[in-house]
Parts: C-alpha cells; structure tokens; sequence
C-alpha cells in the first residue's frame, strides 16, 4: 500500500485541484474567492458546481447526496436523497442542482434545540460550507452543512464557529493593518486535534451492558496490572491493533484527512491518532470523520473504539488536545515570535491579547470542555485541574516578568528593544512544552488546550478561544487605532495587560493540591463539575461576548445552556438505570448463587466430617453476604435518588440533583460491587474483569 498513499490521498474529496479541473475557469475562481474570503456563494454559479460535483461523485460510485450536518447532540446527522429524476414514466436521469447544493430542508423537531423548538417552526434547513470539501463516503456525496432554524437561528456547532472564525477575522486584521499589514486579507485559525482512544475486543465488549449503554465500565474491581509499569506508553504495537490502524489510516487518506501519528498510549489498550494541522472548520469537520471512523474500522476487526472520557476507573481516560494558533491567507503564523524586533512587539501583542482573553473569559474555557463524562477526567490527577491557567515556559515568562517589572530582560541571546520591550527569543520547542499538566500550554508557535474530552465535538473550545480572542484584539484595536504615537501606545497596552493578567500565568504542577490553594489565592475560578461550570454561561459579560461578535444570539445562548443540562441530566440517568439493570438482574443474584454453592459445599463437608473445618465457606459467605446486602441497599437508594432526581421539573436543579445525589449513590452502590468482585470465583461473575478487557486485544 505505502506506494499508493500519494495516489489515494483525497482520492474521494471534491477538493480544490478537482474543482479545478473539472470546472470552468471562472466558476472556479469565483468559488475560490468565496472559499479564501469566507462570503456566500455567487448562486449563479451553484448549477454549474453542483452538476461538476454529482458527475464527480457518481464516478467515484455515489447514487445519492446528503447535506451532513453537526445538531446539537453532539455526533453528525444527515439524510440521504438519490440524484435520481423521471423522465417520462419509465426513465430516470441523475440530476443535482444548485438549490439543492446550497440549501436543504429538514425537520428540525427531533434534534435538541433548547427550547429553541418551541419558540419557532419545527423546519430547518441546512446551508453548504463551501469553505469544507464535499466528499464521497459509502455511495453518498456528502456536503457539510450548516444547519439552522426557519428563522435563522443556529441548530449546530458548525453556524457559531464559522462566525467565530470571521470575528477573530474581523478583529484580528485591524491588529495586522496597525502593523503595516496591507496585504494579507484573511485570518484564519487553525487546529490540529490530538485524539485518544481505547479498543477493545468486540466479543468481550458484548457481554458489558455498561460499555454498551454508556461507553464506560460503571462496575469492575482493578486488574492485577494496570499502568503502573508504564511499559505500554509508546510501545510497540500488537498485531491487531496496527492491522487496525492501518485501515483506518488508509480510509481517513481517501477522504483526504492528513492522519499523521499514530502510537501507544498511557493506560493499557489506549491509543492516539494525531491529524496534521488545518483551518478550524476542516479540522472540526475531520475530527468528527475520525471519531467515525475509529469506530467503524474496528468492527471490520472485530475490536470496539471507546471514545468515552473515562471507560476504566483507575487507569488514565481519553482526551483531546487542541492545538491552536491564527495564520494569514499569506502564510504567517501570527504565533511564531518572529525575527526582527517589530515582528517581536507584534507577537507580545498578540500572546498579551491570548492571555487576557484566557483570562476573562475562564468559565467559558472551562464550559467548553464541561461534559458528564470528562467530569471524571479533569482533577483526577492524569488531566488538568478544573482550574484554567497558561504555561507559557520559562523563558517567555521571564520576559513577560520583567516587562511587568519594567526591567531588562537577561536572557541567553536575546536584546533588548527602544520600547523597553525586550526581544523574544526564537524558541527551540523543548523549552516551552515540558509542562504536560497545563490546561493550556504554548508550544512554541501554538497554544495547546488539553482539557478537552475525548468524545466531544472540538467546536465549541474553538468557538470560545476565537471569540475570546477577538474581543482582546477588538479593545487593543480601539486603543491603538486612535494613539498618537503607536510604539508608545502599543509598550504601554503590553506592559498593562500583562501586568493585569500576570495571575493566569502558572508554570508548576497542575495535578498538584498546592496549585488548587493558590489558584484560589489568585481568584482563578475553579469550577470542578460540569453542572457549577454551566451555571456561569450564560453571566451577562458572556452573553455580551457572542452578542457583540455575532457569533451567537441570546436565544441561541439560551438554548445552549439548557441543551447542556439536559445533555448532562440524560447521561447520568442513563449510567444510573444501568447500574440498577447490573447490579438486580446479574452481580447480586450471581453472588447470591456463588453462595449458595459455598453454603453447599460446607454442608456437603460436614455430612461426611462433622468436624472439618469450613472456616473458607463461613468467611467467604459472611463477607459476601454483608457485602451483597450493602450492595442491594445501594441498589435500593440509588433508585430512590434517580427518581426523585428524574422527577424535577427545572433543569438546573434537576442536574444539581444528579450531580449531587444520583453520583454519589452510584459510588456506593459500585464500591460494594468491586469489593465483591475479587471474592467471587470467576465462573460465577457475570461480566468480563478489567484485566479481560483491557488486555485480551
Ligand atoms: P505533540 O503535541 O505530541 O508534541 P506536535 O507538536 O508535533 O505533537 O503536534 C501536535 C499537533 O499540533 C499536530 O496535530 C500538529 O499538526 C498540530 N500543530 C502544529 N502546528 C500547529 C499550528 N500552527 N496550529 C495548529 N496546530 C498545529
Ligand atoms: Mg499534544
């Protein structure tokens, strides 16, 4: 295969050098500059493009197209519509129009819209991104799509990014032009996103109604080995495993997604897919793919992909790591400090507006990873805290320091400017990326947000960090744009947002009880569930926020806000009826029948020997039969928190409830459970152990 990889990459993607040889000259110009300048498309060219893209698919095997687009719950939708018209009564023809490419139609009433719903028309309608490729997947011509109301309120992820991506634009290049910057036109972010991931064997998988209903193990005592030994970070792989991701590799080629790294991770049976770099919009969009495809590669091996934050208790979970920086339509990464001293200036002006952004806006950037399943993750000691702060490395806080302090920065090569701003330094990349337990960390020419979960949708983190961002970049342009003297000016807004900042800054040890203490000294907020982080979304300083960048309105707001309770509510309700189906229908009657047959042992014993000894039976039956009886009065509070909890009307207090109530009763009822598992022969226990699990792939 290795010698196809270049012929095969993007093989299925209607991408640009398609669009350039299959349309007419100036179609392709006009939907370029469409795609670069991210306006609308010119309908005048939509026939010809649509026509171009249904011929192109059909060779490539498709019979029907579907506008794919990303609702609020969080995976993909689409609906799939054959390119079939009569003609006559007998004939069809395969046709696809304009209309159809732009704009589809879709009942909107059975996706989560946060009461979005009831306010407007059940229909809405999906839009095509031309600024993501079109591709072929399983005889579809997929079309990725935003997707809103009748009235135009958005119904997905995909609407606020890409008005989150126009606003850091907007914003960004007013920055750009203060500089001298006449010719880049476009600002775009990009994301490279760090997926983990574990397998399991999908026979084994089977037999865990937990795995099935919640993607995690809701029982199940620890393994005699775990990763403790540390011997399968980076190791080499298993046969299987690299059969599998081989496949998935060469799939992910083929829809032109740069799958780069691949390797073991922390925690037994836990791996990572790393994807090259790309504009946020594609990056989200090939996330979603990846996630996809993950899990449908592996059944093709008969292995499960478990993408939930957390599947086994003890060991490391899955997240996600997003790698974000802003670069222009000309190349240059606004990031990467640069070489003369104004590129210099620039780029503090630029990290201070990323600070300050961070800064004000924590809640949000803790939001936007908050989810019932990465809850067990944040704070466990093997993720970041709940606390945002920014490890910007050594030397750059140096700078940052002695900017604040007014002083010469003394560091190894590097000078210092006229403005009293010393030079940064360029960067070797092993000085700024050591510190792996900051939420978020600048690697060199990127920043790095490490809370994300696995599972999720990469978009809101993205739509936060760019509208954040753009906020800093709007008030430093405000400032700057009417200064008399801008090197003045831009000194001054460096050393105060720096020194208003400075408190954000932390380079020691995240997973640390010391850094909770002093980021409670500093005022950080340290929001440590999800519920606490949801309460703060929609404070007025955030509504402002979206309002004043158009990236989502106050109705949208709203119903993000109740979709995320809601979101949380359900999984936890779900987690909570399958621990009840477990523990009632299989762990207590399977250990009240392991006791039965020790109670009949010891019997048997004794009706020959009266007077052996039955000290194993008496003590393994007490133990288990204390331990099954807590468990089944586990079981019995459990249903009484889940069903006061299911019946609250309000939805805040209704998470608050499962938060509070219901989790913790699944502690305990999981705590008596595992005590039992490890004196319960392996005949008799109804569910595969965590060392099956996790190393019998
Ligand atoms: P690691 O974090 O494991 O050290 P790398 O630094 O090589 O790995 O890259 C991690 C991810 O960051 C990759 O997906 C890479 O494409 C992405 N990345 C690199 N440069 C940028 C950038 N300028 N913007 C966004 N992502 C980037
Ligand atoms: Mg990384």
């Amino acid at each position: 295969m290795t010698n196809k990889i270049p012929e095969i990459f993007g093989c299925m993607v209607f991408n640009d050098e398609v669009m350039r040889e299959r349309l007419p000259k100036e179609v392709y110009k006009s939907l370029t500059k469409t795609i670069a300048t991210g306006r609308t498309i010119d309908a005048s060219i939509a026939d010809v493009v649509a026509n171009a893209m249904k011929d192109w698919a059909i060779e490539k095997g498709a019979t029907h197209y579907t506008h794919w687009f990303q609702p609020l719950t969080g995976v993909t939708a689409e609906k799939h519509d054959s390119f079939i018209s009569p003609v006559g009564s007998c004939k069809v023809v395969m046709e696809f129009s304009g209309k159809e490419l732009i704009k589809g139609e879709s009942d909107a009433s059975s996706f989560p819209s946060g009461g979005l719903r009831a306010t407007f028309e059940a229909r809405g309608y999906t839009a095509w991104d031309p600024g993501s490729y079109a591709f072929v997947k399983d005889g579809t011509l997929y079309i990725p799509t935003a997707f809103c109301s009748y009235t135009g309120e958005a119904l997905d992820t995909k609407t606020p990014l890409l008005r989150s991506m126009d606003a850091i634009n907007t914003q960004g290049l007013r920055i750009l032009r203060l500089f001298g910057d006449t010719t880049s036109k476009r600002l775009n972010n990009t994301v490279g996103a760090e997926q983990e991931y574990f397998i399991i064997d999908k026979a084994t998988y089977d037999k865990r109604k937990d795995l099935i209903y919640t993607g995690r193990t809701l029982f199940g005592a620890p393994a005699p080995k775990g990763q403790e030994l540390e011997d399968h970070y980076f190791g080499p792989l298993k046969t299987r495993i690299s059969e599998y991701m081989a496949d998935l590799d060469e799939a992910l080629w083929k829809l032109g997604i740069n799958s780069k790294t691949k390797h073991n991770e922390a925690a037994p049976a836990q791996h990572e897919l790393a994807p090259i770099y790309e504009t946020t919009n594609m990056a989200v969009d090939h996330n979603l793919l990846i996630m996809e495809y993950m899990k449908k590669i592996a059944e093709k091996h008969g292995l499960v992909c478990l993408l939930h934050e957390k599947p086994y208790a003890g060991v490391n979970g899955s997240g996600k790591h997003n790698n974000w920086s802003i670069s222009t339509d000309t190349g240059k990464n606004l990031l990467d400090p640069g070489k003369t001293p104004a590129e210099n200036v620039k780029f503090l002006l630029i990290l201070a507006a990323i600070i300050k952004a961070v800064d004000d806006y924590q809640d949000l950037m803790r939001i936007s990873v908050a989810h019932a399943g990465n809850d067990h993750r944040l704070g466990a000691g093997e993720a970041p805290p709940a606390i945002i702060s920014i490890f910007v490395g050594e030397e750059l806080e140096q700078i940052i320091k002695s900017i604040v302090d007014g002083r010469a920065y003394k560091g190894a090569k590097a000078g210092i400017m006229d403005l009293g701003i010393p030079t940064v330094p360029t960067f070797r990349k092993d000085t700024t990326d050591r510190n792996r337990t900051s939420p978020f960390a600048f690697t060199g020419n990127k920043f790095e947000f490490r809370m994300l979960g696995s599972s999720q949708n990469v978009a809101m983190p993205n739509i936060v960090l760019n509208t954040a961002v753009a906020e800093s970049f709007k008030q430093f342009a405000d400032v700057l744009e009417g200064a008399e003297d801008f090197d003045t000016a831009v000194a001054k807004l460096i050393k105060d947002t720096f020194s208003a900042h400075m408190r954000i800054l932390f380079d020691g040890n995240g997973y640390s009880e010391e850094w909770e203490k002093e980021a409670e000294k500093r005022g950080l907020l340290n929001l440590k569930t999800s519920v606490d982080a949801y309460k703060q979304f929609n404070a007025e300083k955030n509504v402002k926020l979206f309002i004043d960048h158009g990236v989502m309105s106050e109705v949208e707001i709203n119903s993000r806000e109740e979709i995320y309770f809601e979101n949380y509510s359900k999984i936890v309700n779900i987690e909570a009826l399958t621990m009840i189906e477990m523990a009632m229908r299989d762990i207590i009657p399977a250990v009240n029948a392991y006791v039965t047959e020790i109670a009949d042992t010891a019997g048997a014993k004794e009706a020959i020997l009266p007077d052996i000894d039955i000290s194993v039976e008496t003590d393994l039956m007490t133990k288990l039969s204390q331990l099954n009886a807590k468990a089944y009065a586990a079981v019995e509070k459990l249903k009484k928190e889940e069903s006061r909890a299911a019946k609250i009307t309000d939805a805040v207090k209704r998470a608050e409830a499962y938060c509070d109530k219901v989790i913790p009763a699944m502690n305990a009822l999981r705590s008596y459970v595992d005590a039992m598992e490890p004196l319960t022969a392996t005949e008799y226990w109804p569910l595969p152990t965590y060392g099956e699990m996790m190393f019998n792939v």
